[in-house]
This record gives C-alpha cells, sequence and structure tokens, in this order.
C-alpha cells in the first residue's frame, strides 16, 4: 500500500547551522527535530532526536561536516535510522525559511531556477542570511530533485505594510535605486502568533487587532489588523527597533557618520558594532535574560540599567503600535524572552493602564507552553503568551501550497 504523502521536512540553513523539523501534516505530529552545529568547523555536532513513539533518545554525532552538502546527508542518514529517510514515498515536500524575499515574494512559493535566480538578487539586501539559505535550497533539491521544495519568507507577512509603514523618509531616487525600504522580518512567527491569538480569544484573525511581540535573541513588535500586518519594527535589515540580545535595534543614523568621522571606525566594524556588540550584550555583558534577572536580584546596577533600557523601548512600540491601530484586542509575548520572561512582560505593560493593559501577576507567573491570557478578567486589552513554532508554520504553509495548486490543477 502507497501512503499519501503528508510528511514535510522543514529546514532552517544559517551560514554555519542546518536546523530541521520532520512534520505529519495529517495528524499533527512532531516526528523528528534536530540541529547540525558548526559547520565547516573542526568540533561540528549534529543533534538528532526522534520523536516516534518508542523514540525520543536524542543522538549525537560529534566531528568535521565540512559543508551544507555534507550535513544535510548525515541529517538524512539520521533520519533514515529511524525509517523517514529522504527517499521515503510518505515525504510530500521540503519546507524552507528563506530570510528575506524583498517585495517580490508575497506568499510561500515552490522553487524553481528563476526563484532560485531571484532569492540570489536578494543577497545584497541580506548578505549574512540569503546565501546560507540558497545553499540548503540548492542542498536538498540534489537529493531529492524531483521533490517539491517550498521557500517561505520572513518578510512575506509584511508586504502588506502600506506605503507610509514601509517607506523611509529619505531621497525616493536613491532609495529605489538600493530597494532600501522596510521588510520586516520574524514574519512567520508574527504570522503564526496573530493567527493564535485570535483563537485564543475565539474570533477570527480578521476580526482582530493584535501587537505581536517576538522577543527572543532578536526581537521585532508587529503591528497586525484583521490578520495583516499594517507595521513591524525591523527595516531594511533585522537591526531596527527593539533593543536585542545583540543588536542596538533604533539609533540616531548620525552615531554610524560620527563613528566614522570622529572614532575612525569603517562601515564593516560598525556593522559588527550593531549587530554583534550591543544591545544587552553591549550595555551590560549578557544578552541571556535569565543571567540579568539574576544580577538585577543581586542589585547589579550595570544589568538593571540594561533591563530599563529593553523595557523603555519596548513600551515605546507597544505605544506607537497602539496608535497606529487605533483599536487594540490583544497585546502579544512571544519568542524565548516572551515566553518566559514574566518580569519582562510585567514591566512592559506597567503604568499602561489608561490604555486598557494590565497584567495579573499570578496568571504572569505561570509557566506553560500553551497560549494564555495574562490580564486580569477588568482589562479591556487582553494580554497573552503564546509560544511560537516557526516550524510548523512553514510546514503548514509548505502543505497548504502543495494542496492549492493540486485542487487547482484537478
Ligand atoms: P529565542 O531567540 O526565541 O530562542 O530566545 C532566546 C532567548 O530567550 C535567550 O537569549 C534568553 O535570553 C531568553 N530565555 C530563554 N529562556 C528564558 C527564561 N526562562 N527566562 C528568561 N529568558 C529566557
Amino acid at each position: 500500500m502507497t501512503a499519501t504523502p503528508s510528511r514535510v521536512l522543514v529546514l532552517n540553513s544559517g551560514s554555519s547551522s542546518l536546523k530541521y523539523q520532520l512534520l505529519d501534516m495529517e495528524s499533527g505530529v512532531r516526528l523528528a527535530v534536530g540541529l547540525v552545529e558548526r559547520i565547516g568547523e573542526e568540533t561540528s555536532r549534529l543533534k538528532h532526536t526522534p520523536l516516534t513513539a518508542g523514540g525520543g533518545e536524542a543522538r549525537e554525532v560529534n566531528g568535521p561536516i565540512a559543508d551544507h552538502d555534507t550535513a544535510l546527508k548525515a541529517v538524512a542518514g539520521e533520519l533514515a535510522r529511524d525509517g523517514m529517510g529522504l527517499d521515503s514515498p510518505e515525504l510530500a515536500a521540503i519546507g524552507h525559511r528563506v530570510v528575506h524575499g524583498g517585495m517580490f515574494f508575497t506568499e510561500p512559493t515552490v522553487i524553481d531556477d528563476a526563484v532560485l535566480a531571484e532569492i540570489e538578487r536578494l543577497i545584497p539586501v541580506a548578505p549574512l542570511h540569503n546565501p546560507a539559505n540558497l545553499t540548503g535550497v540548492r542542498t536538498a533539491m540534489s537529493l531529492r530533485p524531483d521533490l517539491p521544495q517550498v521557500a517561505v519568507f520572513d518578510t512575506a507577512f509584511h508586504t502588506t505594510m502600506p506605503e507610509p509603514a514601509a517607506r523611509y523618509a529619505i531621497d525616493v531616487k536613491t532609495a529605489d535605486e538600493h530597494r532600501i525600504r522596510r521588510y520586516g522580518f520574524h514574519g512567520t512567527s508574527h504570522a503564526y502568533v496573530s493567527r493564535k491569538a485570535a483563537e485564543l480569544l475565539g474570533k477570527a484573525p480578521e476580526e482582530v487587532n493584535v501587537i505581536v511581540l517576538h522577543l527572543g535573541n532578536g526581537a521585532s513588535a508587529s503591528a497586525v489588523r484583521g490578520g495583516r500586518c499594517v507595521d513591524t519594527s525591523m527595516g531594511l535589515t533585522p537591526l531596527e527597533g527593539l533593543v536585542m540580545g545583540t543588536r542596538s535595534g533604533d539609533v540616531d543614523p548620525a552615531v554610524i557618520f560620527h563613528l566614522m568621522r570622529v572614532g575612525n571606525m569603517s562601515a564593516d566594524e560598525i556593522d559588527v558594532l550593531l549587530n554583534q556588540k550591543s544591545g544587552l550584550v553591549g550595555l551590560c555583558g549578557d544578552n541571556d535574560m535569565r543571567e540579568i534577572r539574576r544580577r538585577i536580584d543581586e542589585d547589579d546596577e550595570e544589568a538593571r540599567l540594561a533591563f530599563d533600557i529593553y523595557i523603555h523601548r519596548l513600551k515605546k512600540y507597544i505605544g506607537a503600535y497602539y496608535a497606529v491601530l487605533g483599536r487594540v484586542d490583544a497585546v502579544v509575548f512571544t519568542a524565548g524572552v516572551g515566553e518566559n520572561a514574566a518580569p519582562v512582560r510585567e514591566a512592559a505593560v506597567a503604568g499602561l493602564e489608561e490604555l486598557g493593559l494590565a497584567v495579573d501577576g499570578e496568571l504572569n507567573s505561570v509557566r506553560s507552553d500553551e497560549p494564555r491570557l495574562i490580564s486580569p478578567e477588568y482589562a479591556r486589552v487582553a494580554v497573552a503568551v503564546v509560544p511560537t513554532d516557526e516550524e510548523l508554520e512553514i510546514a503548514r504553509q509548505t502543505y497548504a501550497l502543495l494542496h492549492d495548486s493540486a485542487s487547482r490543477n484537478d
């Protein structure tokens, strides 16, 4: 008996890493998760966890993995050991996270040569991410050329942003020539979390206005009106907006010329400063919110100030997106910090009672993997925690695309 293919392998290729998950979209079961780290180094590591009944024991393979091609072959080998290899007839498609889809890709897209060329054309606006994503796609295509490979873009959810939110106020000709505009990132997460938040409120996504705060090591806020993004805090690159683990977020652009002229720093040095040595790590030496909270508990002034700067920026974005939306039904926290750090949620909303926002201390302190409300019953605006699941969303969009195109061909 030939099974109907219902499995989707989700690949997220970074510059030196490859994260993956295998999901069955009919049963909703996650079958395997894993990660290859430090690709190209001597100390590469593959960690594979099968999640099928009887499985669950994580396996590690240590030793040099030269490139993404070797990494994906090793992953395929581990999946095959569990009877779920890339040649399995149950595999319906491979869904790829692609960071930058520019203005061109507004939807998940089946990858062909033209799509590959367009993703490549976008490398100047995503020099760190798109080349790695492309390597993953090309490797997967070479291993299974017959299988649909779908690109799901981080930017796609934000392509509904109206022009006043998407444009910078700089010379139009220059901006157009260099494709400078606000693209936004983390879109897969913002899409998933805003839809789940509507579900939590018992409403259709079209009926609700939501502010989503994706607070991980990278962090971004979005304003979502009736299921469509109308503004987001990241811009041309994932550097703009909130204070992040290692990124500054918003700064006066003149800081850059100042550092060039007065600090004698090169563009590359400033790039590293703002992307890797700023944010929480630049302010206090730590980017892990758990460590920062621990230091605050020991009266560490530096950690306290870093936390306060982080919260101040977050609050400004909540206020800004409240104004953009006019009416807000929910403020939703997600990702590593948003899902786990109760003090961040409490501080971000503190003092916003006039906006109808409040957090219930007891509900806020509950730890759970489920979407949940943390606002008191009397609050006009719901405050919620919704764990994000970008892999599930990529798999869902990939699978939906195949079924949509199959039904169009019927
Ligand atoms: P992400 O990028 O979504 O994986 O989030 C990673 C960040 O989440 C880490 O840098 C931590 O700062 C934060 N994080 C994870 N767990 C906790 C926790 N229990 N409490 C506070 N922050 C956490």
